[in-house]
């Protein structure tokens, strides 16, 4: 009980955050799982095939850190091999919770990850959100995946499948889940706004003095450079243009819609001549930006 808390109130603490998970549309059906440690070399952990908002203290299974399973009428989750990874790679990790928030799963679909600089909370807790590779669910692939960033994130997307947070407390990986898909909200309207203002790397480095200041405990810390192997396990790579004594940069990459209308050349129903934007009513457009605001709240 590295955490201090009792086995009572770790199985509590699970069926507490499977409970909003589900609430929030984060997972649906029996998708997504949670685990503990529970002492050195044990992990409590949610069981295979089950709604993580109906959870009971019962149906959590208790294995070792090779996966054996020591206590439980249900078999272990089938993402297990995932969460084993991680706290074979990160000592300092008492809990993994794994999702499939819809918006921030549509950046993993889409193959874009959330990495640039744009909120300052953002910046401070996680830095930036890869993306692992594609491995299919529940196979060795998927930890193999996650390897490459697990050393230097606390949180990153699952391409075409959904993201995984892990913290030094269950509460503190659940919140990064929310964080995660809060930011992917916020990316996805100023996007459809068709503009992205981007703190320059400068305000990032500052940001990041914030970290010590605030005793936010990061992983790594941000690259100088945002042209940084991303391979690069030490730091965390963000797009943060220079500013030049500026704080804010305009971003220069075209927007979403630019970029639907010139993919593959093919013209979408509603493009203009010019072939530049996709034309909205003004009743779709505030349709599109309530239900996007909407879901902010
Ligand atoms: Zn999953």
């Amino acid at each position: 009980m590295t955490s201090g808390k009792s086995e009572a109130a770790l199985r509590a603490d699970i069926i507490e955050v499977g409970r909003r998970l589900y609430a929030r549309g984060y997972t649906a059906s029996n998708d997504g799982n949670i685990s503990v440690r529970l002492g050195a070399d044990r992990l409590l952990m949610t069981p295979k095939g089950i709604c993580k908002g109906f959870m009971t203290p019962d149906m959590m299974c208790i294995t070792d850190l090779d996966g054996r399973k020591l206590q439980g009428d249900r078999d272990p989750s089938s993402e297990m091999l995932m969460h084993l990874e991680v706290y074979r790679h990160r000592p300092d990790v008492q809990a993994v919770v794994h999702a499939h928030p819809p918006t921030a799963t549509g950046f993993a679909v889409a193959g874009i990850p959330l990495d640039r600089a744009v909120l300052a909370e953002v910046l401070t807790t996680l830095g930036s959100i890869p993306i692992a590779e594609y491995a299919t669910p529940s196979t060795r692939e998927l930890p193999e995946a996650v390897r490459k960033y697990i050393k230097a994130h606390d949180g990153m997307l699952l391409a075409n499948h959904g993201a995984l947070t892990v913290g030094g407390d269950l509460y503190s990986a659940y919140f990064k889940m929310e964080t995660i898909e809060h930011f992917a909200k916020i990316s996805l309207v100023a996007r459809l706004l068709g503009r992205e203002n981007l703190l320059s790397r400068e305000e990032v480095m500052r940001l990041q003095e914030l970290r010590g200041a605030y005793g936010i405990k990061a992983p790594a810390p941000i690259c100088a450079d945002d042209s940084e192997d991303e391979a690069d396990a030490s730091c965390q790579t963000v797009q943060a243009p220079s500013g030049h004594g500026a704080r804010l940069v305009p971003d220069s990459q075209p927007s979403l819609v630019q970029k639907l209308s010139a993919s593959d050349g093919e013209t979408p129903p509603d493009a203009s001549p010019e072939g530049g934007e996709i034309r909205l009513t003004y009743r779709e457009l505030s349709a599109l930006i309530e239900d996007a605001v909407r879901n902010l709240r």
